[in-house]
Formats: structure tokens, sequence, C-alpha cells
């Protein structure tokens, strides 16, 4: 018949052992893993006399440099209370909640008692919200088809940069452009071949813009570029640079080569005082002069006059 004590110690284990979690108990000083219940053994094998960093983690030649004992005591030796962290196991590669505490063993050594909760399936899950959170941003932010800035991006980035050019009283340029019979690519060459310009014209507005300015697809055929710290002449320069990039693509569909051109618009701000609508208002009006002066060509609507 086993002692009362024994039939108690057996009553704690059976009650350990049932546990959905890891429970082991290591002597603070010598590393010695005096407990690991059923959840733990299943997982990673019976303890025998070994300590706790050769059963529970992967490839240690000693105690782990993430050991949580000196956590768990003060500078007396004395135990602080639970201590609460996340961890990957090095063995099973699974998240753990971990919750540590220094106690005295009824033998008067002190030991670390961890209760470990996999939470592997909550990380996963918490990861893939941040991705998709991520995306829905980016969808939100991003214009599908090319990747540049949609229109709500450019009046949020627009807006932000437009405040700081009247702090710092410098100019702010506007470019729009617009493709010169874009109907007639998607009719010959069809969505497409028109998507395909459409990808490849943001291409070159990205390639000739610097980080500080945004490119951004309005809609459709048509597209803006904010320039912040720029003046008028700069913006056409930009302008004339990108209008002869895109009259030399060569874009091949198949056996045959599709060509575009764009009509520009230029405008600009002095000290960021315009409102982004009416710089965007008043480039329009000049690529629409562009185009019905001959397409493929710029024409500058000058500094924005604020009250004229
Ligand atoms: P203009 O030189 O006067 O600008 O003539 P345009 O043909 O470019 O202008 P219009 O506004 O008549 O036609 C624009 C066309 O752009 C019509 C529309 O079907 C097409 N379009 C709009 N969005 C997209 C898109 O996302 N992909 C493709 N492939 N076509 C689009
Ligand atoms: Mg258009
Ligand atoms: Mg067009």
């Amino acid at each position: 018949m086993p002692d009362n004590q024994s039939v108690d110690r057996l009553a704690i284990e059976t009650v350990l052992d049932s546990l959905d979690a890891l429970v082991y108990v290591a002597d603070m000083d010598t590393h010695e893993l005096l407990f690991l219940n059923a959840y733990g053994r299943e997982k990673w094998g019976e303890p025998g006399a070994r300590k706790c960093w050769q059963v529970l983690q992967k490839g240690q030649t000693g105690p782990c440099a993430f050991c949580t004992n000196p956590l768990l005591l003060d500078e007396e030796g004395m135990p602080t209370g639970v201590y609460r962290w996340e961890f990957r196991n090095t063995l099973t590669g699974r998240w753990y909640q971990c919750r540590d505490q220094a106690t005295r063993w009824p033998d008067g050594r002190l030991v670390r008692i961890e209760i470990a909760t996999d939470i592997s399936d909550i990380k996963d899950l918490q990861d893939q919200l941040t991705q998709a959170q991520r995306q829905a941003e980016q969808l939100a932010n991003e214009d599908a088809l090319t990747g540049l800035a949609n229109r709500r991006a450019l009046f949020a980035l627009g807006n932000a940069a437009l405040e700081q050019a009247r702090r710092q009283r410098h100019p702010v340029a506007l470019i729009s452009l617009d493709a010169d019979h874009f109907k007639q690519i998607n009719d010959r060459f069809g969505h497409a071949g028109g998507d395909a310009v459409l990808r490849a014209l943001a291409g070159v507005l990205k390639q000739h813009t610097r980080a500080a300015d945004v490119a951004a697809r309005l809609g459709g055929e048509e597209f803006a570029i904010l320039l912040p710290a720029t003046g008028l002449d700069e913006a056409r320069e930009l302008a004339e640079r990108l209008r002869a990039k895109i009259e030399a693509l060569r874009l091949s569909h198949g056996k045959e080569t599709i060509l575009v051109t764009c009509s520009f618009g230029v405008t600009a701000s002095q000290n960021g005082e315009a409102s982004l609508d009416l710089l965007l208002n008043t480039a329009d009006i000049a690529t629409y002069r562009a185009k019905s002066t001959g397409r493929n060509r710029i024409e500058d609507q000058g500094w924005v006059q604020i009250g004229s």
C-alpha cells in the first residue's frame, strides 16, 4: 500500500498529466529536469536525469541564452513572481505562451516551474490577419493594374506634400498626362494590349520620378505626377523627357508593335499655396489644349494664381 504522501503525489501528477499544456520543473541551479508532465514527455521524450536545455531545446551545449531564470529572482535571490512570455520552441518549432515562476521545491531548493500553452494556431491566424491587413492597405492606396498610387493615395500624399511646401515655402508642380487615341489602341490590340500599354506608361513614370514625387493613375488612361520642391521650368523639362521616352516605347504584342504617345499639361504653385484640386484642374486645362493642338505635346498653364 502506498503511503498518504505518495497517493497525494500520484493524484497531483494525474491532474498535471491530463493538461493540454507543457508543465515542467527544473532546478534553477543545476538545470536538472525534476518533473515533466505527460504532454511534455510525449513531445520531448522522457527526461531521465537530463537537464531542461538537453531535453526541451535543440542543439544546446549549455543553458539557453533565453533562459528566464535571471528574470525570476531579485537581487537577493528571492522569487519575483510570475513572468509571462511568448517563445518558439527550438525543437518543435511551435509557439508557446509561457508562464514561468521561481518557487521553493519541497526539499528546499529553488526551481523554475513553467506552464507553456501551444499558441501556434493563434500565431498563424495573427500572421494571416497582418498579411490581409497589409494587402487591404495596399489595395486601398495602389492602382492594381500599374502599381502606381491611386487617386486616393495621390490626395493623401499630395495634401501632405502641399502642407510641407507651405511651411517650407517651396514650390510644388503638377504634371497631368493622358494617352492619345487610347480607344484606338484598345480597338486594335484588345483590352489586354491596352492594359500592357498602361503598365508600360506607369513604368516610364516610375523610372523618371524621384522618391518624393507622387506618380498616380487617376483612372482610365489618365495619370498625374505631383512634384514637391519643383518649379515650372523643371516640371516642363521632366514632362518633355517623359513625352520623348513614351514616344520611343516599342511594345511587342504578339507579332505586332504598339506605339503610344501622351499629351501633357503642366502647372505649379508658389509656396504650395494652391489646393490639389486646383492644381489638377489647371493641369487638365493645359492637357486639353495639348490635345486640341495636335497631341503628343506639352502645354504649360503657368503658375497657379490664387484669388484671381
Ligand atoms: P484622346 O486622345 O482624346 O485622349 O482619345 P482617347 O481615345 O485616348 O480617349 P477616350 O476618353 O475616348 O478613350 C479612353 C479609353 O480608355 C476608353 C476606355 O475604354 C479605355 N480604358 C479606360 N480604362 C481602361 C483600362 O483600365 N484598360 C484598358 N485597356 N482600357 C481602358
Ligand atoms: Mg482620357
Ligand atoms: Mg486619352
